[in-house]
C-alpha cells in the first residue's frame, strides 16, 4: 500500500496536478489508472502459479488462451481466439542421461528445443573436450571430435548481453560440430547451482545435432576428469516427437477507433513459455500488462481515434509463429498498421523503445513519450530488433518498436526453472503499464499529418536487414532461411 501511494504522489508531480482529469483521451488519467491499485498482480499470479509453464501445442497453453480470452471478457473489451499454424512442433517426452567411464553419475541436463532426437535403444559416445569450441579448437582435435559428444566450455552469463553472445557463439560451435562429424553437443550451463535453462536449437527445426545444456556444475566435472587424462563416456536416451502442421492460438482485443478505425495500433506480449519454469519474466507479465492497459482503457471510456489492438502471442519461443500467423491472416489489412509494439523484456524499469531504424517513428515516439518522462522512459534507440514478436511485422515493412527494459533479473532467470512469479518487479511493471499505455494512446491519437512514415517496400526491408547487419541474428533465431527464400517477409 505504501508503495503504491508513494507513486501516486510521485506521478501528481512528475505530470503536474493541472493537467489531471481533462478528458477521457487524457493519457494522464490513464497513467494514474494503471500506477493505482488494479488487478494486475493478481492475473499474473494466476497465469503464473494455477497455469504454470505454457509450452505451444500443450493442454496449459490451451487453458491460458481460454484464461485471456477471459480476462477481455470481463474487462468488457471485445476479443477473439484467432487460429495460425505452427509448422514444427517439438515435443519432449524424456530425457535420459548417463556419464559413466572415470566416474559414474548422474548429469543434469536438458535438450535444446528442435535438437535431434537420439534413436529408440538411444546413443552411448565418447565425451570430448572442445575448450570453448573455437575454430582453433577445432583445427587442434582434427577428427577426434568425428562420431562423439562434445563438451563446450560457457562463461557464467548472468544479464542481457551475455545471452546474446550465448546464442551467437551456440550457432558458430554447432556449424563447427557438425562440420567436424560430431553427433551431438554438450553445452555447459552459462548459470550456476544446477540452473538449467530451455534454449533453442540453432538452425531451428533442421537442426542435425543431439543438442543438450548440462548443468555448470556437472560439466564442470567432466570436464576437470577428461583434463586430468580420464575418459568419459555420455549415454542418452531423448525421446521426442515432431508434429508437423499443428494448430494455435493468438488471443486478440480491439478497442475500435472513433476516427479512423480501419488504422490500427497493436501492442502485444507473448501468452506462450518455456516449462521449466512459469514464464513470469518471459512474458507472463507482460501479457498481465496488455489485459489491464485494455481493462482501465475500457474503464475510462477512452474512445481513440484509431484501433487499438491486444495481442497475446503463442508459438513466440518456437520461432514467432503467432505474430507471423496474424500476419498472414490480416494481409489486407498491413497497409494500415501505423505501430506494432512488442513488449518482451520482462519486468525490469523500461527506460524507452527500440524504434526499428526507423527515424520518422523515432521522433514521434520520443514526443509521445514525454507525459511519461518523469518515470524514466527517456531513451530512443533506432535500431531494429530480432528475437521477438516485432519481428515479422518489421520484415513486411510495418512500423515497430520493442520496449526496452533495465536488465534487472531477466538475464539470469532467461528461459530457466527459476523464472517464476516471486522474479518479477511488480512495481516496476506496473510503471511500466503507464509508460506502454501513454505511448500507445499516443499513437492511436495523433494527426493525420504526423503520421509521415508508410509502409517499407520489399526492397525497403532489405535494405534495412543490409544496413543493420541482421543476417547473423536471422540465423542464430534459425528465421533466415524462411526470409532469403521468401517464405516470410513483404513480396
Ligand atoms: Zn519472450
Amino acid at each position: 500500500m505504501i508503495m503504491k501511494r508513494i507513486l501516486f504522489f510521485s506521478v501528481l508531480i512528475l505530470i503536474g496536478c493541472t493537467s489531471y482529469a481533462q478528458s477521457p483521451n487524457d493519457p494522464s488519467n490513464l497513467i494514474m489508472r494503471l500506477l493505482g491499485d488494479t488487478p494486475i498482480e493478481e492475473d499474473l499470479q494466476e497465469l503464473c502459479d494455477v497455469y504454470g509453464g505454457r509450452v505451444t501445442g500443450t493442454a496449459v497453453n490451451l487453458g491460458s488462451v481460454e484464461w485471456g480470452i477471459k480476462k477481455f471478457e470481463a474487462a468488457g473489451v471485445a476479443v477473439n481466439k484467432e487460429v495460425f499454424n505452427i509448422s514444427s512442433l517439438w515435443i519432449d517426452h524424456a530425457t535420459i542421461a548417463k556419464v559413466s567411464g572415470t566416474t559414474n553419475f548422474t548429469p543434469k541436463v536438458v535438450a535444446k528445443y528442435y535438437s535431434k532426437p537420439t534413436p529408440n535403444n538411444g546413443l552411448k559416445l565418447p565425451i570430448v573436450d572442445v575448450g570453448y569450441g573455437t575454430e582453433a579448437d577445432f583445427a587442434r582435435l582434427g577428427d577426434k571430435v568425428k562420431g562423439a559428444f562434445i563438451l563446450v566450455e560457457a562463461d557464467l552469463c548472468l544479464d542481457v548481453d551475455g545471452l546474446f553472445e550465448e546464442y551467437s557463439n551456440a550457432a558458430m560451435i554447432d556449424a563447427r560440430a557438425a562440420e567436424a562429424g560430431a553427433i551431438g553437443v554438450l553445452n555447459m550451463a552459462s548459470r550456476p547451482k544446477k540452473l538449467l535453462y530451455r534454449f533453442i536449437a540453432s538452425e531451428g527445426a533442421d537442426h542435425g545435432l543431439v543438442n543438450l545444456v548440462m548443468a555448470r556444475e556437472d560439466a564442470k566435472r567432466c570436464q576437470r576428469i577428461l583434463r586430468n587424462g580420464g575418459a568419459l563416456d555420455f549415454e542418452v536416451k531423448l525421446d521426442v516427437s515432431n508434429e508437423k502442421e499443428s494448430a494455435s492460438y493468438n488471443v486478440i482485443a480491439e478497442i475500435k477507433g472513433s476516427e479512423r478505425p480501419e488504422e490500427i495500433i497493436i501492442i502485444g506480449a507473448h501468452l506462450d513459455s518455456w516449462g521449466l519454469g512459469t514464464g513470469a519474466n518471459d512474458n507472463g507479465c507482460n501479457v498481465a500488462m496488455m489485459i489491464d492497459i485494455a481493462r482501465q482503457m475500457k474503464s475510462l471510456n477512452i474512445q481513440p481515434k484509431r484501433t487499438i489492438r491486444f495481442a497475446l502471442w503463442n508459438g513466440e519461443e518456437q520461432g514467432y509463429f503467432g505474430s507471423w500467423g496474424y500476419i498472414k491472416s490480416h494481409q489486407n489489412e498491413l497497409d494500415k498498421h501505423i505501430m506494432t509494439m512488442s513488449v518482451d523484456i520482462g519486468s525490469g524499469a523500461i527506460n524507452g523503445f527500440f524504434t526499428n531504424g526507423r527515424p520518422e517513428m523515432a521522433a514521434i515516439t520520443k514526443e509521445l513519450m514525454k507525459p511519461v518522462s518523469g518515470l524514466g522512459a527517456k531513451s530512443i534507440l533506432d535500431v531494429p530488433i530480432v528475437g521477438t514478436d516485432n519481428f515479422d511485422f518489421m520484415l513486411e515493412g510495418v512500423g515497430n518498436l520493442v520496449a526496452s527494459h533495465k536488465p534487472f533479473n531477466y538475464g539470469l532467470n532467461y528461459h530457466a526453472a527459476s523464472d517464476t512469479y516471486d522474479k518479477v518487479d511488480v512495481e516496476a511493471l506496473k510503471v511500466n503499464s503507464a509508460i506502454v499505455a501513454a505511448v500507445t494512446l499516443g499513437f492511436a491519437n495523433l494527426p493525420a499529418e504526423k503520421v509521415t512514415w508508410k509502409r517499407q517496400s520489399h526492397t525497403e526491408v532489405s535494405d534495412l536487414i543490409k544496413q543493420f547487419n541482421l543476417e547473423f541474428s536471422m540465423r542464430m533465431f534459425g528465421v533466415w532461411k524462411d526470409w532469403e527464400s521468401g517464405k516470410r517477409g513483404r513480396k
